[in-house]
């Protein structure tokens, strides 16, 4: 009976000591976090982002629709252009028929400063005809950095502007893996089999783009163009010495020399 209470005792002992311990670490715990991260919450990194009003001819989009927007953000609508000093900052624009000249002010957007600066828009039955600056010059946003499809629908929007021409600019002058499908690379395409015979220009430009990694895009496209004016000509090419010949099943030849 002694020895059982003096176990019960020593137990209790233990807890207790225990208890104070892990009561202790707790406290200390406590003391480390207070220490390290007092006074650090506002050091956390932090971006606000805006919604971007975005802008490009081709767009659907209302005159109206679009002065509401330049009024929420707090743009001025005047009758004629203000002061130069004025006309420099931004912040105004200036209605005129179906025509809207505005004076964007400067902002900060991801890939850097943006400077003030006026752009005309014309609209047409509820999209945006034609975006360019005052003088009539159409002014481009790096295309680089945009998304392939993105960039081609932008420029697919300016007048006169086709997919091939606009595939064209961005392969050569911005150096974006947009593949142009032209009179020889549609043909050799179809007849290598590389897309279905029926396939129009649209169509192949897809399957092929889909189909071939945009660091060879370049070469692919010059290739099928060279091969297409040399030996895959329109009329009775050259299959006897093709270097591809015995790969191609000569979709729609005739004729072949
Ligand atoms: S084999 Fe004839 S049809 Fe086929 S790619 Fe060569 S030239 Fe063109």
């Amino acid at each position: 009976m002694w020895q059982r209470k003096k176990i019960l005792r020593t137990a209790g002992i233990a807890f207790l000591v225990l208890l104070a311990g892990a009561g202790a670490f707790t406290l200390y715990l406590d003391h480390r976090v207070r220490t390290e991260f007092e006074g650090r919450r506002f050091a956390l990194p932090a971006r606000i982002y805006a919604r971007p009003l975005e802008l490009h001819a081709g767009q659907r989009l209302a005159l109206p629709d679009l002065e509401d927007e330049l009024r929420e953000l707090g743009y001025k609508a005047l009758i004629e252009k203000p002061d130069p000093a004025r006309e420099a900052e931004g912040g105004w624009y200036v209605r005129s028929g179906e025509r809207l000249d505005v004076g964007l002010r400067a902002f900060v957007f991801w890939d850097g400063p943006q400077p003030a600066r006026q752009v005309r828009l014309a609209f047409d039955g509820g999209a945006v005809s034609a975006l360019t600056d005052t003088e009539g010059r159409v002014a481009l946003p790096n295309l680089r950095r945009m998304r392939r499809t993105r960039a081609l629908k932008l420029l697919t929007g300016l007048p006169g502007v086709g997919r091939k021409t606009a595939s064209c600019v961005l392969l050569f002058g911005a150096h974006v893996a947009a593949i142009p499908v032209d009179t020889h690379v549609h043909r050799v395409s179809r007849r290598l089999g590389l897309v279905p015979d029926k396939a129009d220009a649209v169509t192949t430009q897809e399957l092929l783009q889909a189909e071939i990694a945009p660091p060879d895009v370049y070469d692919l496209h010059m290739l099928l163009i060279r091969h297409g004016r040399e030996v895959c000509i329109a009329r009775r090419p050259f299959c006897s010495r093709c270097p591809v010949s015995a790969l191609c099943p000569r979709v729609g030849v005739v004729g072949a020399r």
